[in-house]
């Protein structure tokens, strides 16, 4: 919906909305209510059903989705997910959870399917809540802290900038992904005080890193972040505390974190650019590379995803992709970065593609 609204309209949104209704409406039996719960999601409920006539009733509903609203329109599609309540287990924001546990399992299985809340996925919620609990505390503990991979000028190797990476050392354990972690802290809004501390923490280690002229710092943003109200209060203040110049600084968002934008996000990042920080698009080419975005964001460098990179040499089409994105960042005036580079391969690849800048495991791992 968010990207109905932002192309065509909240008439048009408002439109969808009512089509899609009435089409659920319609393929489930007259006793079970179809309601919204908000954004993008519905839950249907559905009193005495067996598993058989639950599953049946799923994909009817994932097909009334998927029926075109009118000729040439754009398809949609619905992840699904079924808990079945007992007697003795009703708590509907229980159920409620369930049934979205098992939806993000169908959405991650390709998005149209559906799948039922099962003791696996039970496991996996618990798990959730879990690390929910214990990252509540990871800021307090010190749990938390970054390491820094260098981004590199392809022409002569020169090092121009860190991004750092945040990582989650639980007491005496290993190491943990940023990818297990930083979806839970989003959901949670953990993310708004982990990332102030992340952008803290870069700045003031980044200006020890950040000794040789022009080399910058580079902070990931979660979309609530750029979201958050007083986010140049909180960027001014890192970068006080770190001593370290405007310009020195590149903060990078995922097209995602533009998705649905608001006036208060539009506001942030303008106010962000007057600063004199630099805005990096990360991961382009794999969200809705929307050139719009290019132009209506102080956006000041594209990063080209890693699967394009990966792919460099298997076939001709992520060359072409690469050379297409840098040569119209040229135009824009924009720079590039290739990330993910593992290969002297890749490296030369993007060299003779024309790619200024790179970042991966073959110029050096975040350390
Ligand atoms: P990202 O921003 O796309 O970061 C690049 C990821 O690619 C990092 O994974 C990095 O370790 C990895 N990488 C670097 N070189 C190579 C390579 O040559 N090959 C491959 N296959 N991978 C490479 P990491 O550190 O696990 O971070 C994953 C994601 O977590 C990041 O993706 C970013 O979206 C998020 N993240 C990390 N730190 C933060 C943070 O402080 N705040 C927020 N909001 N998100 C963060
Ligand atoms: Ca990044
Ligand atoms: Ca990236």
């Amino acid at each position: 919906f968010k990207g109905v609204n932002d192309l065509f309209g909240h008439a048009a949104g408002d439109a969808l909305l009512i089509a899609l209704g009435s089409r659920m409406a319609a393929a489930v039996r007259p006793a079970d209510t179809v309601a919204r719960f908000g954004g993008d999601e519905f839950v249907v409920v559905c009193e005495d059903v067996d598993e058989r006539t639950a599953l049946a009733l799923g994909w009817r509903v994932a097909a009334a989705v998927q029926e075109p609203s009118q000729p040439g329109a754009t398809q949609l599609s619905a992840s699904i997910g079924i808990a079945f309540g007992t007697s003795a287990d009703t708590d509907p924001d229980v159920l409620i959870g369930h049934a979205d546990a098992a939806a993000y399992r169908a959405k991650e299985r390709g998005s149209g399917g559906v799948e039922i809340f099962d003791e696996g996925l039970r496991l996996r919620a618990a798990e959730r809540v879990q690390t929910e609990t214990d990252l509540e505390g990871a800021l307090e503990r010190a749990e938390l802290e970054l390491v820094f991979q260098p981004v590199v000028s392809l022409a002569d190797g020169t090092t121009v900038g860190h991004e750092a990476l945040l990582r989650w050392r639980r007491l005496g354990g290993p190491a943990i992904d940023p990818a297990e972690f930083i979806p839970v802290a989003e959901e949670s809004g953990l993310i708004i005080p982990i990332g102030s501390w992340v952008l803290e923490h870069a700045c003031r280690q980044g200006s020890a890193l950040a000794t040789e002229d022009g080399t910058w710092i580079s902070v990931n943003l979660s979309a609530r972040q750029v979201a958050q109200p007083d986010l140049l209060e909180v960027v001014a203040g890192a970068l006080r505390a770190g001593h370290l110049q405007p310009s020195s600084l590149c903060l990078e968002l995922t097209e995602t974190a533009l998705l649905g934008v608001t006036p208060a996000i539009v506001t942030n990042l303008q106010r962000l650019d007057e600063l004199g920080v630099r805005l990096v698009l990360d991961d382009f080419g794999t969200g809705y590379s929307s050139f719009q975005h290019l132009k209506d964001f102080p956006i000041d460098i594209v990063k080209i995803d890693r699967s394009f990179v990966a792919n460099l040499g298997r076939g001709e089409q992520d060359a072409a992709i690469i050379e297409s994105v840098v040569s119209m960042a040229s135009a824009l005036g924009l720079g590039v970065i290739a990330e993910g580079v593992e290969s002297e391969a890749q490296a030369d690849s993007l060299r003779r593609l024309g790619c200024p800048l790179a970042q991966g495991y073959y110029f050096g791992p975040p350390a």
